[in-house]
């Protein structure tokens, strides 16, 4: 037993807790995917293989659905969520539901992401005591161009002047729909170069639409050097704000491109200076929890164990309503049952989607558990430790 779990009382590493939805089959093939994950080369290789695949028509979706899809995908649609929905509140867990496409290049595709955003707040509605949460993108309902060039310029060519427009009235249906039936959004957070237009328009409507509920929440990644300064700016507002805290999703884009532009990498320098810098971001927050609404977005143990022990040292119930955490589907399980299972309030990020467009989000699960990130050995032992708990069950039974 860890000091944190004897002080607490809170157990994060209960394999039998976190994989009780999980049949031994799932953790079987869970086992041989994140072995295979740990060969960082071949899991960029087969990234590559997998896009291009993808591409040019490859029969490879098959094998997607098997693998990745079954672990890290809610379904290919939101109907298809169902079941893991009922799995996960038959065990205290919620979701937020995310529609996994990425970035809309073309007209066609965001007024489809906009029809889906509507139609997983209808959803969300009628399944209100399985679902917390919408993950929304705003690269999904504007362009990734748009959101770069509104981030350094505020005259714009009038094509992207009209995709603004389009943006900003699709935007406002969204929040208002979602304020009416009472269903909060989540926007995610993007590369630094999106971004600034991004901050923006999410604390505008935050200072609109946040009145009496926080409806709207912002994501702020704190492996960026900067955005301890503008969490602590965030919250002087002086309106309700929504924060989703994250470590960040993109060190290596974003820093191959500094290098590119030679311009000051944006990224701490090491994991462990981004880990300092969450750490007090979220203790910035949990002091001002009268002024935010706090989702704790991360696999970390320790960052989640510091969450635990501040709202438990300071008297509140562990369903504080304005205290909440998350991890993506998938992944790092016994920390969210176990947080369930202690009584505090978890929204699994479920993504759902065609498996083709879903891709690129797989294939950063996947990196992310390679060897070349932390995550990589954290899941395999847990899995591991479940299988062989497990096994020893079947042979310490009578014969
Ligand atoms: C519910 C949920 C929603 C998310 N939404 C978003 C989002 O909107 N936008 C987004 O960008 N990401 C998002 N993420 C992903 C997140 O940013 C992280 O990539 C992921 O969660 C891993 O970080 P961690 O805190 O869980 O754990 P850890 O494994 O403790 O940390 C890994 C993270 O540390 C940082 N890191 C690793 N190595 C270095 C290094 N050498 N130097 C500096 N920093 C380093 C990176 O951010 C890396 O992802 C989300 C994650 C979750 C769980």
């Amino acid at each position: 037993m860890s000091i944190l779990h004897a002080t607490t009382g809170v157990d994060l590493d209960d394999t039998e807790v976190g994989y009780l939805y999980r049949s031994t089959r799932d953790l079987r093939l869970a086992h041989a995917l994140f072995q295979a994950l740990r060969y960082g080369t071949l899991v960029k290789a087969a990234n590559n293989i997998g896009s291009l695949g993808l591409r040019i028509g490859l029969p490879i979706k098959g094998l997607l659905r098997q693998t990745l899809g079954r672990l890290f995908l809610g379904g290919e649609s939101l109907e298809e969520t169902l079941s893991v929905l009922k799995k996960l509140a038959a065990n205290g867990v919620s979701v937020m539901l995310d529609y996994a496409v990425e970035a809309s290049h073309h007209s066609e595709e965001r007024t489809k992401t906009f029809q889906e955003y509507l139609r997983m707040i209808d959803f969300a509605q009628k399944h209100r005591d399985m679902v917390s949460f919408i993950a929304v993108k705003l690269t999904g309902l504007a362009s990734p161009i748009f959101w770069e060039k509104r981030s350094q310029t505020k005259a714009l060519p009038s094509h992207l002047v009209r995709e603004e427009q389009q943006f900003h009235e699709r935007f406002t249906q969204l929040v208002e729909t979602a304020k009416q039936r009472g269903i909060p959004l989540m926007v995610d957070a993007e590369e630094s170069w999106l971004q600034p237009a991004i901050d923006e328009v999410v604390e505008d409507y935050m200072q609109r639409y946040n009145t009496d509920q926080v409806i709207l929440y912002t994501t702020v990644q704190m492996y960026r050097r900067d955005r301890l300064d503008y969490l602590r700016r965030l919250l002087d507002r002086g309106y309700k704000v929504g924060v989703k805290l994250v470590r960040g999703a993109y060190v290596e884009k974003e820093r191959k491109r500094a290098q590119l532009y030679g311009y000051p990498d944006p990224i701490h320098p090491t994991k462990a200076a981004t880990d300092i810098a969450y750490d007090q971001a979220l203790m910035l927050c949990l002091e001002r929890i009268d002024q935010v609404a706090l989702c704790v977005a991360t696999h970390n143990r320790n960052s989640c164990m510091k969450a635990v022990q501040y709202a438990l040292l300071q008297g509140w119930q562990p369903n504080h309503p304005s205290l909440s955490f998350s991890q993506l589907y998938g992944m790092a399980d016994p920390i969210s049952f176990g947080l369930a299972k202690a009584g505090f309030r978890v929204a699994k990020y479920v993504p759902y989607g065609p498996i083709e467009k879903a891709f690129p989000y797989l294939s950063r699960r996947a990196e992310e558990n390679s060897s070349l990130s932390d995550q990589s050995g954290r899941e395999l032992r847990w899995v591991a430790a479940e299988l062989q708990r497990r096994r020893s069950l079947i042979h310490s039974k009578p014969t």
